[in-house]
């Protein structure tokens, strides 16, 4: 049995929609007392051989990460992959494919504002942006707020961006096999981020869910940024009942605008099985 409690194997840093370095996350990791880290970038592994260097130097342990846009069932759902060769070359180009729609996305997005009296959003976005790659729509959120459009980056999503809205523009991302097969075929292990997030009826997620461990999936995020104290209750229980390990992740991206800091979660129930277990010969 591990004897690691404060793992936080999910945020984001300025190589995806972060606003930190690798090397600034893994200190603050380790000033707020994770034992255990990923970095867990959109799409990206680009930022792992850094971040497990900077894990090392803070004297906290490491395994690598990421976090996959998927397409299912018309919604957007996130995968994140833990322990797996950072330097494995089908899920590199996998991801390579995945992050390059996100250019012209990206412009439509700006015409689309553009028509509601919003100039100028694409070059906004991109003085944001770390990683020409991966411009997403939190870069276009920053871009809303420092314009006085709105006052945040919630409201920016209330408002704009997000579907029957401004500037939200639909996108087809990584199939669910595709992701799970990228991660496992790399020695890595797949989860389910914030699976309280979609707008899933019962009947979806029961799709999602089945269709995720047909794949190789093997494990859920039950403490969460993302999720509600009542949303750690009911995604622990739907682990037992699909025998899904479970992890734990603070989803943080910025000092500035993420609610729950690197570590600061409540642990897992302890009836769960925390998904490092699953994962020490990984662990770095
Ligand atoms: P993209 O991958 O370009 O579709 O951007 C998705 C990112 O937008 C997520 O990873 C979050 O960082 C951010 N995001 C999405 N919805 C919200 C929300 N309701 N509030 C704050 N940030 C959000
Ligand atoms: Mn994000
Ligand atoms: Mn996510
Ligand atoms: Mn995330």
């Amino acid at each position: 049995m591990s004897s690691i409690l404060n793992a936080d194997l999910h945020c984001h840093s300025v190589v995806s929609d972060g606003t930190l370095t690798p090397e600034e996350l893994a200190a603050r990791a380790a000033a707020n007392g994770v034992e255990l880290w990923a970095l867990t970038d959109h799409d990206e592994i680009g930022g792992q051989h850094r971040a497990a260097a900077a894990a090392r130097q803070n004297g906290i342990k490491y395994l690598t990460g990421t976090e996959i846009s998927v397409t299912f069932a018309n919604e957007t759902v996130h995968i994140v992959g833990l322990g797996f060769d950072p330097d494995d070359a089908a899920m590199s180009e996998g991801l390579y494919d995945t992050r390059g729609g996100r250019g012209k996305r990206a412009q439509e997005m700006s015409e689309q504002l553009a028509k509601v009296g919003i100039q100028g959003a694409y070059e906004g976005a991109l003085r944001f942006v770390g990683n020409p790659e991966l411009i997403s729509r939190t870069h276009f959120a920053r871009f809303l707020v420092e314009g006085g459009y709105c006052r945040d980056t919630p409201e920016v999503f209330r408002k704009y961006l997000t579907e029957g809205k401004p500037g939200y523009v639909p996108h087809r991302w990584a199939t669910l096999k595709d992701a799970v097969t990228w991660i496992t075929a790399a020695n890595g292990l797949a989860v389910i981020a914030h699976p309280g997030r979609y707008k899933f009826t019962a009947n979806e997620e029961y799709a999602l869910f089945l269709e995720f461990k047909a794949h190789g999936g093997k494990a859920i995020e039950v403490v969460t940024g993302s999720h509600s104290p009542a949303e750690y209750v009911e995604y622990a229980d739907k682990a037992v009942e699909f025998g899904f390990a479970a992890s734990r992740g603070s989803d943080f991206h910025s000092p500035d605008e993420s609610h729950c800091d690197l570590g600061k979660l409540p642990w897992l129930p302890g009836n769960l099985t925390p998904v490092w277990e699953l994962l020490e010969h990984r662990i770095q």
